[in-house]
């Protein structure tokens, strides 16, 4: 019987929390620690009728090791699930260190400031070695592999949907499908409608830095950088229809392409509706996606939390969210010496979603792996000595649990493709 401490008390928190409550065979303990206590008491109180796990909660800045440390070596966890902010990543990590506790994030690493002048030298070095182009990567992350293995525990980076079930996509497919993959299409469609002219579907800030960033894709072992939003392509969904999706650098590209050296090209598409991408366009002209702090009056602002504190919460848009996602990988590759296309994928209906666990589809693709990660690090069915991605692990127990737990695939055979 396993212990999970829970950072974060946000959207994509509730359903991973919820996620837990319904895998008490697994977690008999669970912490859940947040910034603001009464997002925890008031989860504890949603859940804990509903389940044998014993939840109990605490009020953690993770940005303190200090704070992170003693709450751990109180409750004496067996993971830390961290669906909070990526800006903490590395605070938490070197907690689980001190502590020996395994770690799980669902999203890289990025600085809350990208203007700080010593994380901006490095990662100028880091663009120019590589001929990166996007301020968040797995550099930092990935150079604590020699203190998780020291320490004898496992960090897994990336246990959302995408970067996640997207990465044990690929390890599956090379595991049932393919002698070798030459070809990578990630795509990503939220064919949901909550009804505002602008909303995020998660975390506000971290959606719109990702999104107005400038976009990147994998070839023949280079980065290819092109300004945001600027490679647009249309797809025919499964069960959603034809959407109009655009190219995005994600974390993923980076560890699969480095676990997987054989893949020609990987690229990652998101779909985004003409109101959502002209809105973003102006508050980036006004400078209200910008994240170095300005002067307001006599106070300090950082104009993207202004403008997240201005949006709707992400975690309130499950009641009025209709339609469906539909996230999945397009491979090309070989299979005994013949050529070969297959598209795995899943759907998830927003409203089905909200009415399990009381969420839109987007915290529900994204909380249900992290609890499936949690549960394999915990009970060793995934172990590993050091820091990993999802594609390095054996992908079939983690794609049965998305079978059991809500998010189901498919495999087709020669889709159609993106050129
Ligand atoms: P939310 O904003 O809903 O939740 C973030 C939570 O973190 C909030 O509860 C917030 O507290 C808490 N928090 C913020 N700062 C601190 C702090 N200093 N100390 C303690 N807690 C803090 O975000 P989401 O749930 O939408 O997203 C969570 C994560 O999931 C993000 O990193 C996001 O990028 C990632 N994600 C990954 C996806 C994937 O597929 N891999 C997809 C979608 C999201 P408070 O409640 O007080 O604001």
């Amino acid at each position: 019987m396993k212990k999970v401490l829970v950072i974060g008390c946000g959207g994509v928190a509730s359903v991973a929390i919820a996620k837990i409550c319904q895998n008490s065979a697994v977690f008999s303990e669970m912490c859940i620690a947040s910034r603001t206590l009464s997002k925890c008491e008031a989860m504890k109180a949603k859940w804990q009728p509903t389940t044998s796990t014993q939840i109990s909660t605490a009020k953690i800045d993770a940005n303190s090791k200090q704070e992170v440390v003693s709450l751990m070596k109180k409750f004496q966890p067996d993971v830390l699930l961290h669906v909070g902010m990526p800006y903490h990543n590395l605070v938490l990590m070197e907690a689980c260190v001190e502590c020996k506790v395994h770690y799980i994030d669902t999203a890289a690493y990025e600085p809350e400031d990208t203007q700080e002048p010593i994380w901006r030298e490095k990662y100028e070095k880091r663009c120019k070695e590589k001929g990166f182009v996007a301020y968040f990567d797995y550099a930092d992350q990935w150079s604590y592999f020699d203190k998780f293995k020291n320490a004898g525990v496992t960090a897994l980076l990336g246990g959302g949907f995408d970067p996640g079930v997207t990465n044990v996509f690929v390890a599956y497919a090379k595991k049932h499908y393919f002698d070798n993959i030459e070809y990578v299409d990630i795509l990503d469609c939220n064919g949901g409608d909550h009804g505002y002219p602008f909303a995020t579907n998660f975390n506000t800030e971290i959606n719109l830095r990702e999104v107005s960033s400038p976009a990147d894709y994998y070839e023949n072992g280079k980065w290819i950088g092109v300004p945001a939003m600027s490679i647009k392509r249309e797809y025919d969904f499964p069960e959603i229809g034809k959407k109009d999706m655009y190219l995005l650098h994600h974390e993923e590209i980076e560890s699969l392409t480095k676990n997987y050296p054989e893949i020609k090209r990987m690229r990652f598409y998101m779909t985004f509706g003409q109101s959502y991408l002209t809105h973003m366009k102006c508050l980036e002209n006004v400078g209200l996606l910008n994240s170095t702090p300005v002067k307001f009056g006599e106070h300090e602002i950082i104009p993207i939390q202004f403008l997240k504190s201005l949006m709707p919460d992400p975690s309130t848009l499950g009641e009025r969210t209709v339609g469906k996602t539909n996230i999945g990988c397009i491979f090309t590759g070989t299979k005994n010496g013949e050529k070969k296309t297959i598209y795995i994928y899943n759907v998830c209906d927003h409203q089905e979603a909200y009415k399990e666990v009381g969420s839109q589809a987007i915290s529900y693709t994204t909380g249900v792996p992290a609890m499936i990660s949690a549960a394999l690090l915990a009970t060793e069915k995934w172990k590993g000595k050091g820091v990993f991605n999802l594609e390095e692990f054996d992908p079939d127990p983690f794609m049965d649990m998305l079978n059991e737990f809500g998010l189901p695939w498919k495999v087709v055979e020669n889709p159609v493709m993106v050129d």
